[in-house]
């Protein structure tokens, strides 16, 4: 036997155990360890198998550094017909989190058991992909067809008390010792002679199933998917389990799996997994550099930001003091977080007594002299620098010395910041998204000055609050929101150029962005962009690209918030409807330019979009303001809902291929001038190379 799979007979059962930390992954020695137990097993003394893994954990899923390279025996299908086959009882004693593969095989299993704090799930679909042992077929043949449609296609693991209710688990067992517990769980078994209960045996009444429920299942997938294609095989497959026999189901399984595990789609959200995990990682700042310890934490300014980063903390049990100007701003702030975890409790993902704990650990404060115990500040004020260097003073005068102050700016130098500090190596930027609670990108901006173990303990608390962390250096609006203003700026030029907002909005939302960035203007308020756009230099207004915006905030359309803004607004239930008076004014406004209305195709509605993302994408790298291209699709994936089934910008850009986007924008450039489309030396150099942004970045270290 390999020593990451042993096996031993216990009285009258042979105990199967993996050992393969860290997570038990179903690596090809697991799967063959396995299989040669069981195999043992029955010709030996032992009246029934259970299978269980040491550790923290029972088998988590599928290494996925197998993937893409040539499969090798036994597959897990193998594995899984011998497991059901058996004629012994086989039983699986879950603990932690059996996911993906790990799961599948406890549902090939006659019975399982399990300790209540264990989770069960597939999460295949997450990363483009369908469970592809028998997940599909065996799953509702458990617990119905919707049910396990709801869990295939989320891919959201569940409570093990829960899937006991559901019926995909059998018995919860004490968890003081697994192994003994378990065991216990088999003689109870053997004594009340149980029977091999096969779940591949159980038959789904296909009259059961209401016509048409596959087909609105679909539709009501349709609207999250966004671009996703593994939802849609999901409901095939499980459409199969009604329809076909179990062995062609499982047949069908595999083929759609196949499908998937070769699909674009499934190719680029496992770039994200990657990415994701390489994202937290600071190439010049060593693995093991010592982190500050942060149990208490202090927000200054308890508006939109501050709030939402307030309630990030107490999500996770630590105390968080809330500073405001004066009684009323706290007032105003702490209703607001009520309000937040209102919503929540009627969502049902809350209930009052945990809201009211959370809301506990939220102090509010006006006085700076409050914050001398705290170990992390992260200030959320007005994004003007003046106000933000007086409040980084104070904390200089108060805070002990230790404290990591971070700011929340989104745009604004954190050296100059720094500056109005004793101590710029203790100063950092976290910049959280809107809202803060919700959105899970955090940027972590490194000053000049940063030290190293700042950096690090930021990066851990990030995500510890469940944030996903990538570090940008010092840059007007660092890497997300320097990328967006091409972004945002070619949609309005495409406005004047005879794009209606439905459209340019619709061909966005058609490759799977959340939503259009017109809409977005309206969600945030077209007012404030408005704001920021005067308050700049002349040398840095533009007044072309955003006339129609300003002429809307000039005539009191601001947006959601006013009713109407580039749409109208449903009062009550918010939907938007196309204005003919914009689109009139978008005409008289180009017509004053003397820009001839042209046609416009989703295509190039799409690479006059995104194709600045990617040219300032290419900038930001050679300028090593981001580490890799891919913290740059991290960025845009997890703060800007960029579709993660096109992988985030520079990803998709390798796809289409640099030269090609490079000629486009030389296109562009000639067409619509230089002040607006330069390439980037970087894209240039790669597209006459023939590379990709992922080869530069495994040549550049
Ligand atoms: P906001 O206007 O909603 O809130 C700012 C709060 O700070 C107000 O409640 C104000 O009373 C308080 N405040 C002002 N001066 C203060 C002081 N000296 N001491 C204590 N409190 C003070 O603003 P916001 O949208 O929450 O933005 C805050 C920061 O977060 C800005 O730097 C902004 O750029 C950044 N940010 C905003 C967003 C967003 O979408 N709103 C996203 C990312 C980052």
């Amino acid at each position: 036997m390999s020593s990451i799979v042993s096996y031993e007979i216990i009285g009258n059962v042979g105990v199967i155990s993996v050992n393969n930390p860290p997570v038990n992954a179903l690596s090809q020695a697991v799967r063959e360890g396995i299989l040669n137990a069981l195999n043992q097993a029955q010709s030996d003394a032992s009246e029934a198998v259970l299978l269980l893994c040491e550790g923290r954990t029972f088998i988590a899923g599928a290494d996925i550094t197998e993937f893409g390279k040539p499969p090798q025996p036994p597959s897990l299908p193998e594995v899984l017909t011998a497991v059901e086959n058996s004629k012994k009882l086989v039983i699986a004693a879950l603990h932690g989190t059996a996911l993906g593969g790990g799961f599948e095989l406890s549902l090939a299993c006659h019975y399982r058991c399990a300790v209540a704090s264990a989770q069960v799930g597939l999460p295949e679909v997450k990363l483009g992909l369908l469970p592809g042992a028998g997940g599909t077929q065996r799953v509702p043949r458990l617990v119905g067809v919707k049910a396990a449609l709801d869990m295939l296609t989320s891919g959201k693991p569940i409570a093990a008390e829960k899937a006991c209710d559901m019926g995909l688990i059998d018995e919860i067992i004490p968890s003081s010792d697994l192994k003994a517990d378990a065991l216990n769980y088999v003689k109870d078994l053997l004594d009340s002679g149980a029977p091999l209960k096969r779940v591949r045996d159980i038959n789904i009444d296909p009259s059961s199933i209401e016509p048409g429920f596959f087909d609105n299942y679909r539709k009501q997938l349709s609207r999250r998917a966004r671009g996703q294609i593994a939802q849609d095989r999901i409901v095939s497959c499980v459409q199969a389990a009604v329809t076909m026999p179990v062995d062609k189901g499982l047949q069908r399984e595999r083929e759609l799996f196949m499908e998937l595990l070769t699909s674009p789609e499934s190719a680029a959200m496992r770039h994200i997994f990657f990415a994701e995990r390489e994202a937290s990682k600071i190439k010049d700042v060593a693995k093991d550099t010592p982190v500050r310890e942060i149990n208490k934490v202090a927000i200054i300014g308890g508006g939109t930001m501050g709030g939402g980063i307030a309630m990030c903390f107490a999500n996770v049990g630590i105390p968080v003091k809330l500073l405001e100007i004066d009684n009323e701003a706290l007032q105003r702030g702490m209703g607001i977080i009520r309000k937040n975890y209102s919503i929540t409790v009627r969502k049902g993902k809350l209930n009052e007594a945990q809201m009211e704990d959370r809301i506990k650990l939220i102090s509010g404060i006006t006085d700076y002299a409050d914050l001398a115990d705290v170990d992390q500040v992260i200030e959320a004020v007005f994004e003007n620098p003046g106000i933000k260097k007086v409040v980084f003073g104070k904390l200089d005068e108060v805070c002990k010395p230790g404290a990591i102050l971070a700011s929340n700016t989104s745009y604004q130098d954190i050296d100059d910041i720094a500056s109005a500090t004793s101590r710029p190596e203790d100063v950092v930027g976290m910049h959280f998204f809107s809202p803060a609670n919700v959105m899970r990108l955090l940027e972590v901006v490194r000053g000049e000055k940063t030290s190293d173990d700042v950096l690090a303990t930021v990066m851990k608390l990030g995500k510890k609050i469940g944030k996903v962390c990538a570090l940008s250096k010092v840059c007007y609006g660092f890497i997300g929101n320097r990328m967006l203003s091409g972004y945002g700026r070619e949609a309005q030029m495409l406005l004047l150029d005879g794009c209606t907002p439905v459209q340019v909005d619709s061909a966005l939302e058609q490759f799977g962005m959340a939503m259009g960035v017109i809409a977005m203007g309206d969600l945030a308020g077209l007012d404030v962009g408005y704001k920021a756009r005067h308050a700049r230099t002349d040398l840095q207004k533009d007044p072309k690209a955003y006339r129609i915006a300003d002429s809307l905030v000039e005539s009191g359309r601001l947006g959601q918030k006013s009713g109407a803004g580039f749409y109208n607004y449903d009062a009550t239930t918010r939907a938007r409807s196309s204005d003919p008076e914009v689109e009139e004014l978008i005409r008289s406004e180009a017509e004053k330019l003397g820009i001839q209305p042209q046609q416009f195709t989703d295509e190039e509605i799409l690479q006059r979009c995104f194709y600045p993302l990617i040219n300032e994408g290419a900038l930001i790298l050679e300028q090593g303001i981001a580490q890799r291209p891919s913290d740059i699709d991290v960025v845009y994936v997890y703060g800007y809902a960029f579709p993660v089934a096109k992988g985030g910008p520079m990803y998709w850009a390798d796809q289409i291929g640099l030269k090609n986007i490079y000629d486009k924008v030389c296109e562009f450039r000639d067409k619509y001038g230089e002040k607006y489309w330069t390439p980037a030396p970087l894209l240039q150099k790669l597209a006459e190379e023939g590379k990709t942004f992922a080869q530069w970045s495994r040549e550049n270290g």
